[in-house]
């Protein structure tokens, strides 16, 4: 069975009369990732620092492998918490060579094994060990970064932003290797972003913060396809979204009966479901919903196609390749899988 790593329990911090977290409690077990996710200012970097021991909470409880690091009696100094991070524009030491950097919080002992090599092997840049921070490329200083943090073998790696200042192709690539360099450390890390897409990907869970507050914590897929409310629903993807009423164990609307993941309390009440634009099938099937295309925007790998459909008003849906359809056509459409309760007015 897998340990938890780090507990953290009904952690709250206020700034003034900004509560920047509230009541914050998550795990993350040994091994896997926890992406925190939310809008600017949301609490990402100050939960993140208060498990790094940079920031003193106001309540609280932390514990990393078991050990209570934070509560109203402890806390453990950030040296102490044998923790990796790695902060936003990598932020090497640039009077010191790569070398330096990785071997930075080594011990003596530890810096004549052979640790920096094979730091420098699992994030793909040996050879470098002499080039200084400024003969690095960006994604190359974030790889290093990487390194330097998991040199020390630490409890736990804490990862803020770490693609933010990258272009959009870099990142891609750097985080699906950032991703298996940590898995093939069996590292357990959590690392905070603004980006849903970076969350989805890369985290085991991912855990959403609103003003502070954790409103749903689960894995990409939970997230994505049983968000528990509409701000969650758009913040992580496109959404579509229907009116109707709930009829036994289906949604009943304008697109005619739906499965849905879960059956609310409320029989016959009145009910807002979404699902993802991916769900809509464009079919030849006269029974589908009648529908109009509106525009299409051809991505290369993927097509976005907006239609108007009959009763519901102007969607897109993403088919894969070119689109063989013209703006006017008339098609039918049908939905696959399950439809998501959003909300319901009993
Ligand atoms: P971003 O994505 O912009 O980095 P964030 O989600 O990391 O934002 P935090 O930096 O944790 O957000 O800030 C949360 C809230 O606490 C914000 O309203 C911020 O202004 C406030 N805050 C953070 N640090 C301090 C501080 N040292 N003094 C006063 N207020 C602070």
């Amino acid at each position: 069975m897998l340990n938890t790593k780090l507990q953290v329990k009904q952690l709250s911090k206020q700034f003034g009369n900004v509560h920047a977290l509230r009541d914050i409690t998550v795990d993350v077990k040994e091994g896997d990732m926890l992406a925190v996710l939310g809008e600017s200012g949301c609490g990402k970097t100050t939960l993140l620092r208060s498990i790094a021991g940079f920031e003193d909470p106001d309540h609280g409880e932390i514990k990393i492998d078991g050990e209570v690091v934070f509560d109203a009696k402890t806390n453990v100094a950030p040296d102490k918490r044998k923790i990796g991070y790695v902060p936003q524009e990598g932020m090497l030491f640039p009077h010191l060579t790569v070398k330096q950097n990785i071997a930075f919080g080594l011990t003596r002992k530890e810096r004549k094994s052979n640790r920096v090599q094979e730091m420098l092997a699992l994030v793909n840049m040996q050879g470098y060990e002499n080039r200084m921070p400024n003969e690095l490329s960006g994604g190359q200083q974030q790889r290093i970064a990487l390194a330097r943090a998991l040199a020390p073998n630490p409890k736990l790696v804490l990862l803020d932003e770490p693609f933010s200042a990258l272009d959009a192709g870099l990142r891609t690539t750097l985080r699906a290797e950032v991703k298996r360099m940590l898995k093939r450390v069996n590292a357990t890390s959590i690392f905070v972003t603004h980006d849903q897409e970076e969350a989805l990907s890369m985290a085991d869970s991912t855990m959403i913060l609103v003003e502070g507050r954790n409103i749903q914590v689960g894995t990409p897929t939970t997230i994505y396809y049983y968000p528990n409310c509409k701000k969650i629903a758009d913040f992580v993807g496109d959404a579509v979204y229907l009116d109707g009423h709930i009829e036994g164990d289906h949604f009943k609307g304008s697109m005619g009966h739906l499965e849905i993941n879960e059956v609310p309390q409320s029989e016959g009440s009145e009910a807002k479901v979404m699902i993802r634009p991916e769900q809509l099938e464009i079919s030849n099937d006269e029974h589908g919903i009648e529908a109009t295309v509106q525009d299409t925007d051809f991505f290369g790998h993927d097509s976005l196609i907006y239609l108007d459909i009959k009763g519901i008003g102007r969607v897109k849906t993403r088919i894969l390749g070119a689109c063989q359809y013209e703006v006017g056509d008339k098609v039918h459409v049908k939905i696959n899988g399950k439809a998501q309760v959003i909300e319901t007015t009993v």
